[in-house]
């Protein structure tokens, strides 16, 4: 087709052309005596993008899958018990992962279109008066179901159930897009990848460790190698990494790294509101409600759209990418058929979204869901324009 084919599937996300640029460089010695010049304050920049002092950030050669598998392996023993609620795709796979790995996962299944249950944690976590339970799980923003949920709260339930266990948030889909404070909430391990908030390719698992996480891989006795914190502890202080590091896209976060603390994270973290608001609109001027249940749990990063009962979502994506030539995301596992997602994280603008509302209105009329044409497009303008002055003027 002509013209660009668009990207509002949430993750992988557009890469700006500078940082398409930091990455295209010529292959470079990963053991030049300047690297550590250039890796040491990268890393310094990451922590301001977890909001740590004194956590220590990770970047592994890997997916953000592989970031929780070195989240787990590092600080937890074969048999450890972890708490863990299951309401999208994503929250399930981690709790695959964990199961694969021979922890013992009290899950709590919630509906999918919710999030982490905070009274239920809260329950669990006092009534574990034998501290049985090593680590809470939260995935902060699911992804499959466009659900935020609250990682402070959960904080709080720990402290007020007076409970030792460690947090794990996966933060894949909402670090450096939403909100997010390792020290202030008191994260232990938080996991990301490169591929959304952070406008990469794929291929970086970008990770934060407190120092109670730090002190807890020292003793933790699931089988690591590729993956252990220490040796990479040991590499990193030096500025280097224990094994071949992907240069390319190191230099692309750097990159990406000076765009987010350029344009200043409240700022992001403001702009992926507003993003999500206009298509919030449009989904309502289109009749369709969010799988997402309530507003609290409505994410900035992205919006899964259900269907009325009668049309296929598979058909919608396919009609959208083939005709219009914009890739929308699908529905998974339990919710496959029924919603369509769009991402609205990482480089986007108003102009950008309307252009995946537009498209996606004209997919949904050509399947027959009764919408009226240009109704959602209209209403995200509308909400668009009223920021006369930027986006802050609406917040
Ligand atoms: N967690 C969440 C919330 C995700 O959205 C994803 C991927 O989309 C993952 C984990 C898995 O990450 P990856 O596909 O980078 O391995």
């Amino acid at each position: 087709m002509q013209g660009t084919r668009s990207l509002f599937v949430p993750g992988p996300t557009n890469v700006p052309e500078d940082v398409r640029k930091a990455i295209d460089v010529p292959m470079e010695d990963h053991r030049a005596p300047d690297l550590p010049a250039f890796t040491l304050p990268l890393f310094a920049d990451l922590k301001k993008i977890f909001k740590t002092d004194t956590g220590r950030v990770f970047l592994f050669p890997a997916s953000g899958t592989g970031g929780w598998e070195a989240a787990i392996t590092n600080t937890l023993r074969p048999g450890d018990k972890v708490l863990a609620s299951r309401f999208g795709q994503f929250s399930h796979l981690w709790i695959d992962l964990c199961q694969r790995h021979s922890l013992n996962v009290e899950i709590v299944d919630v509906d999918w279109g919710e999030g982490v249950p905070l009274d239920i944690y809260a329950e669990r976590l006092k009534a574990d008066k034998d501290h049985k339970i090593k680590a809470v799980l939260v995935t902060q923003n699911e992804t499959a179901t466009g659900v935020q949920s609250d990682v402070s709260g959960v904080r709080t339930a720990l402290d007020d159930a007076g409970h030792p266990a460690m947090l794990y948030v996966d933060g894949v889909s909402s670090i450096a897009s939403v909100d997010f404070r390792m020290d202030e909430w008191g994260v232990d391990l938080a996991v990301s990848g490169s591929q959304k908030g952070f406008m990469l390719p794929a291929g970086l698992a970008i990770m934060c460790a407190s120092e109670k996480a730090l002190e807890a891989s020292k003793s933790a006795g699931l089988a690591r190698c590729y993956f252990d914190f220490q040796d990479m502890i040991q590499t990193n202080d030096s500025g280097y990494f224990p094994y071949t590091p992907p240069m390319t896209l190191i230099r692309g976060l750097r990159c990406s790294v000076d765009r987010l603390l350029d344009e200043g994270l409240e700022n992001v973290f403001a702009r992926h509101h507003y993003l999500a608001e206009g298509v919030r609109k449009a989904a309502d001027a289109w009749s369709l409600r969010l799988c997402a249940k309530e507003p609290k749990w409505y994410s900035d990063t992205v919006s899964a759209i259900c269907l009325p009962d009668g049309y296929d979502s598979g058909e919608l994506l396919a009609r959208a990418y083939h005709r219009y030539g914009i890739s929308l995301g699908a529905g998974l596992s339990k919710v496959a058929g029924r919603v369509f997602r769009i991402g609205h994280l990482g480089d986007m603008n108003e102009v950008m979204l309307l252009s995946a509302l537009a498209g996606t209105e004209m997919a949904l009329r050509d399947l027959g869901v009764p919408i009226v044409a240009g109704s959602g497009v209209a209403a995200a303008q509308e909400y668009y324009r009223g920021a006369a002055n930027g986006y802050s003027d609406l917040l």
